[in-house]
């Protein structure tokens, strides 16, 4: 005869996975683990997974779709947009040993976070047939904006072998060793020539963080910044090599305010900008005629 085990007597460390405002991407990546996903639930217990609950058991009754909590590591998707979701991440926090965000959302605020460059109530407007009834703030915050973070993996979705790393590093006791070089030492790692030497394409590879082991370049197409920025990026020499390869000011910040718009490390991107209208080697190739 099988005993299922409980919580109590349950050995393993038990795992939730939460979700706030976002696509649902980085939670498929946990289920997208399919080879890995039977070895993993040996390892820990999944105690908290809405995804991957279905709404009714086989007897045909609703399913408890929250968990019972303390949970040893959660996993948190997606950024804080309303008042609900200040609170609730809170009691998760508490509930949680370790908390791990997971994603651009997450990290950094998300795509939705372009409402922080924007009048929210004329979004709403433009959306919605009856915007009176949406309660929402007027910013989106990352999870760090609002209760303390063990750690933070990036992408828009994340990687699946770097879930995987932070998960058995968790078990392990360790810290993950995530990368946090440049997409361009991936590129060179699998041979890729570089598309913005060899073809004058613009790509944001050189200041963003490794993680998707270069893929879009491998295709011919630059980075978009998926995966957010690097350690210390240089974004002084990016914002020049982006006007070199033709973009305006305008189309830099736009560039940059896509999956991380609000992190900080990219803040000086419009000034940048338009100082590099200024530069020497700018004028140099504006007026190819006049001394720098
Ligand atoms: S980071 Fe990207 S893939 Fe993940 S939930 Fe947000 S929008 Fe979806
Ligand atoms: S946009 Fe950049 S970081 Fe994202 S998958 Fe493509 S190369 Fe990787």
């Amino acid at each position: 005869m099988v005993t299922e085990l409980g919580p109590a007597t349950d050995p393993r460390p038990a795992l939730a996975v939460w979700k706030f405002a976002s696509c649902d991407g980085c939670q498929l990546t946990l289920l997208d683990c399919e080879d890995e996903l039977l070895g993993l639930t040996e390892r820990v217990r999944i105690d908290h997974f809405v995804e991957m609950t279905p709404v009714e058991g086989a007897d045909g009754k609703r399913a408890r779709l929250e968990g019972r909590g303390p949970y040893d590591l959660s996993l948190v998707e997606g950024s804080i947009t309303t008042a609900e979701d200040a609170e609730r991440i809170q009691g998760i926090r508490c509930a949680s040993r370790y908390l791990v965000t997971i994603g651009a959302c997450a990290t950094a605020g998300g795509i939705q976070a372009l409402r922080d460059f924007a009048d929210v109530d004329e979004f709403l407007a433009a959306v919605y047939a009856h915007p009176e009834y949406i309660a929402t703030l007027e910013t989106s915050t990352p999870i760090s904006a609002h209760v303390p973070v063990d750690f933070e993996l990036r992408g828009c979705p994340i990687d699946r072998r770097q879930l995987l790393e932070v998960i058995t590093a968790f078990l392990a006791g360790r810290k993950p060793q995530v990368p946090s070089h440049s997409v361009c030492f991936e590129c060179k790692r699998r041979g890729t020539t570089c598309i913005t030497v060899a073809h004058g394409t613009p790509c944001l590879g050189p200041v963003t963080q490794a993680g998707c082991g270069a893929i879009c370049p491998a295709y011919g197409r630059g980075c978009y910044g998926c995966f957010g920025p690097m350690r210390r990026p240089n974004l002084r020499s990016m914002v020049a090599q982006l006007r070199h390869d033709g973009m305006s000011e305008q189309d830099i910040q736009r560039v940059f305010r896509t999956f991380n718009a609000t992190s900080p490390e990219y803040a000086s991107v419009p000034d940048l900008a338009v100082e590099e209208r200024h530069s020497p080697r700018a004028r140099r190739e504006t007026h190819p005629e006049r001394p720098a």
